[in-house]
């Protein structure tokens, strides 16, 4: 068949106003049939013309979704669609096109057995609704992904990132402040003589001490900080752009305030023990951490209740 048959104007408005298998009508913006052939009439069960009757009383889409006029006029992406026609029930595959003043619809009746038709059309509706609910499941299991990749991440006492969490940040902070020449900074913290606070108190006031401590570093920390809890009474905070002057100030502000603290109803004090690295150059995450940790056990040795930069 030729790409492109020349048939005249008259032809084709001899074959539309003829055929028993195409539909041609034109509707206003408002959905109103305005002109339509035979074949329309005779499809739509109606004598009289159909002119002013709205088109959604003769055709819907098949897969139930309402036929959006407006929609199918301004995209060329949604100009052909299966309809099913009312009252005969016969499936039509048709184009849209849209017009300055509406939208003209070219449609062939394929469901002469309005048995296949019928089916043609449930399936249609299956389908579409099957991608509905797969999308939906969709939704919901992105969601739950989320929600376990957080948990995964999260201290469950404290709120805080986890372990893994943080060396998920630190790898590519690393690299990054190596190739720009950023200073990077890291503060170990780890509680006094904290086992005497479970001894005495009870591992639930141990818990609240904790806590306290990990509100303290998210109240201290600015945005692009990463406070986190290494494990037991251990914490870390990364400090990106930071340089180990800058850093000594917030692990001195953070030491002083938590020290300064009545927990339990007011009748104890914890301090904490802090220790200092900035990256170096040829740092790998554990030679940086071993660092801060090396510090901090300076800070122990030391006498407690204070920070050593190394
Ligand atoms: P130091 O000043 O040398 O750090 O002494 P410390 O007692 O803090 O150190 P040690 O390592 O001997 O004890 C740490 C304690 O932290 C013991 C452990 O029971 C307690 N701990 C670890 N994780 C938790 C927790 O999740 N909750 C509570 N309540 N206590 C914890
Ligand atoms: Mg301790
Ligand atoms: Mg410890």
């Amino acid at each position: 068949m030729p790409a492109e048959l020349a048939i005249s104007l008259d032809t084709w408005n001899l074959y539309l106003g003829r055929s028993r298998s195409t539909v041609a009508l034109r509707c206003s913006p408002d959905g109103r049939i305005r002109e339509h052939n035979a074949c329309a009439a005779r499809l739509f069960g109606q004598r009289e013309p159909l002119a002013d009757r709205k088109l959604t009383d003769y055709l819907r889409r098949a897969d139930q979704i309402p036929l959006d006029l407006d929609m199918l006029g301004a995209s060329a992406e949604h100009n052909s669609l299966a309809l099913i026609a009312s009252p005969s029930g016969k499936l039509l595959y048709g184009f849209f096109f849209a017009e300055d003043d509406g939208v003209l619809l070219l449609a062939d009746v394929l469901g002469e057995g309005d048995e296949v038709a019928e089916q043609l059309g449930m399936l249609t509706n299956e389908i579409s609704d099957i991608g509905r609910e797969l999308r939906q499941r969709n939704r919901e299991l992105e969601e739950a992904n989320r929600k376990i990749t957080e948990l995964s991440r999260t201290d469950p006492l404290t709120g805080l990132a986890n372990r893994r969490r943080f060396f998920e940040r630190l790898d590519p902070l690393l690299a990054l402040a190596r190739r720009r020449d950023l200073p990077l900074c890291l503060v170990m913290a780890d509680l006094d003589r904290f086992k005497q606070i479970n001894d005495t108190h009870g591992h639930e006031a141990g818990d609240e001490v904790l806590c306290a401590f990990a509100d303290l570093l998210r109240r201290e920390c600015r945005r692009e900080d990463l406070p986190c809890r290494f494990g037991g009474e251990e914490f870390l905070v990364l400090l990106p752009y930071t340089r180990a002057d800058e850093g000594l100030v917030l692990a001195e502000r953070i030491r002083s305030r938590f020290a300064a603290t009545r927990h339990l109803d007011g009748n104890v004090t914890v301090t904490a023990s802090f220790g200092l690295a900035d990256a170096r150059p040829e740092d790998t995450a554990q030679t940086f951490v071993a660092r801060a940790d090396q510090a901090m056990y300076l800070a122990k040795a030391g006498g407690r209740n204070c920070t050593v930069t190394v």
